[in-house]
């Protein structure tokens, strides 16, 4: 059991990131009908959000990943456990992620997607850990950089619970 959660990101600096963030896509995507595929379940809340504020035509998918990670470290073997609604191809695919840490699971992804001859793939994530990372990954939008802690909240749970608190916390 956690013994304290606390707030590292409020949920007005995640607004302000937010808001930044919606800009960039919004100039990059625009008339692009761009497809923004959510990683399950943490990115739900973010998505939820940044789609509203990007404010323009586009899609949006989840699909739902398992690693076979020992403890909470992934280990990079990943299985699909969910499909994507429509096809792939000719699309301008935005990976929308609450956490990239390793690395491993986005990278595995995006390998996965790129089989699907989208017409680009580029990658939207909400925090990353850049002193864990394993493998190369390139975040094209980035919320923002968070220290080695076990983080959640705004999407993000610890054994499912927290998922709910408005601000991104982490476990102390
Ligand atoms: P990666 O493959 O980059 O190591 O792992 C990414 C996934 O691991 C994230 O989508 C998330 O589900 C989980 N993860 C990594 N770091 C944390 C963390 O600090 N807190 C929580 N709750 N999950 C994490």
């Amino acid at each position: 059991m956690p013994t304290e959660i606390k707030i590292l990101i409020t949920h007005q600096e995640i607004e302000r990131g937010m808001a930044k963030l919606a800009r960039a896509i919004r100039h990059d995507y625009l008339n692009k009908n761009p497809l923004l595929i959510g990683i399950l379940k943490g990115s739900f809340i973010f998505m939820a959000d940044l789609v509203r504020e990007i404010a323009m035509p586009l899609e949006v998918d989840f699909i739902r990943l398992a690693s076979y990670g020992v403890g909470t470290e992934s280990s990079g073997r990943i299985k699909v456990l969910s499909r994507l609604n429509g096809p792939v191809e000719g699309r301008h695919v935005l990976v929308v992620e609450d956490i990239i840490d390793t690395g491993l699971t986005t990278a595995y992804f995006i390998k996965y997607l790129k089989r699907k001859r989208p017409a680009s793939v580029r990658l939207c994530a909400l925090t990353e850990k850049p002193s864990r990372r394993k493998t190369a990954v390139k975040i094209d939008y980035l919320g923002f950089t968070v220290p080695d802690k076990f983080i959640v909240g705004y999407g993000i749970d610890w054994n499912e619970k927290y998922r709910n608190l408005p601000d991104i916390c982490y476990i102390e």
